[in-house]
């Protein structure tokens, strides 16, 4: 299950986190594995501790330069790209009567248009190779209306059709293209905001506790592996339920 032998992946945003429990993951499936970030102490780290095949490269999402860089390098180190795991972004949350449009702009930048300029590089790549699987890192806020993530949300919302209208044009070309919906994560983005780890740890999600990096990992390599080869333009949430609805923690009249 799940095997990803000869496979090129590139993980944007794999430094830390969901990216870099998704290059794990990847490179023990036996995929050749193209670490990105703008962290690049930390991406080193990781590309040394994961072993020959896999390599570290600084990338800001945002610059079309670095995704051509990136796209060059994965072909030079490994002959191309068979798999691409849009995972870098940014958090925030301000109501939207406060949110600044100089924030707004920023955070579309990385989380939207750099999801965009990614799969326009990698589309490009996947044909010379005959095909590909993308893995677009939205989030349960671009299934639901999240208070307090104007920008965010916005951003996230823009991931999910942007999946699912690259699925349609992509589809004869044989690349799939999804998004995966990560609830509330325990990763350095949620610590800075407080969350922790666990049980208990989010409440608001039918199965009451905090997910985990890998559980995040486990479904792009699902998505990015021949496995889910009929599986295209689908929203995958891994949320412990979170956007099932509210949680009832009682019935009525009992
Ligand atoms: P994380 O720990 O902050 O990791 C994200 C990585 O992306 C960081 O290393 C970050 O570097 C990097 N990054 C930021 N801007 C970048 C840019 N312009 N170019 C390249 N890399 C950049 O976050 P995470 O929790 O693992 O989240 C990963 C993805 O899952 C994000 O898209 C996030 O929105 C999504 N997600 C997460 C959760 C959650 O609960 N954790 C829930 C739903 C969706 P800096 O530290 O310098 O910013």
């Amino acid at each position: 299950m799940n095997d990803l032998t000869g496979k090129t992946v590139l993980v944007t945003g794999g430094a830390r986190g969901i990216g870099a429990e998704t290059a794990r993951r990847a490179v023990e499936a036996g995929a050749n594995v193209v670490v990105t970030d703008v962290l690049e102490d930390e991406g080193k780290a990781l590309a040394a501790g994961l072993g020959e095949r896999a390599r570290f490269m600084r990338h800001d999402v945002t610059s079309e330069e670095d995704w051509a860089a990136v796209a060059a390098f994965a072909t030079a180190e490994f002959g191309g790209i068979d798999g691409l795991v849009n995972n870098a972004g940014i958090s925030t949350g301000q109501p939207l009567e406060t949110e600044t449009v100089e924030h707004f702009r920023r955070v579309l930048d990385i989380n939207l248009t750099g999801v965009f300029i990614g799969m326009k590089t990698a589309i490009n790549a996947m044909k010379d190779n005959g095909g590909g699987s993308i893995v677009n890192i939205s989030s349960a806020a671009g299934l639901m209306g999240l208070a307090l993530t104007s920008s965010y949300g916005a951003s996230k919302w823009g991931v999910r059709g942007l999946t699912k209208l690259a699925a349609v044009e992509q589809g004869t070309a044989k690349i799939r293209v999804n998004s995966v919906h990560p609830g509330m994560i325990y990763t350095p983005m949620t610590a800075q905001l407080g969350i922790q780890q666990g049980d208990g740890g989010y409440p608001n999600t039918p199965m009451g506790r905090v997910g985990e990096a890998d559980e995040i990992a486990k479904a792009a390599v699902f998505l990015l592996s021949d496995d889910s080869s009929y599986v295209t333009g689908a929203e995958l949430a891994v949320d412990g339920g979170w956007t099932t609805g509210p949680t009832v923690k009682y019935v009525m009249g009992q």
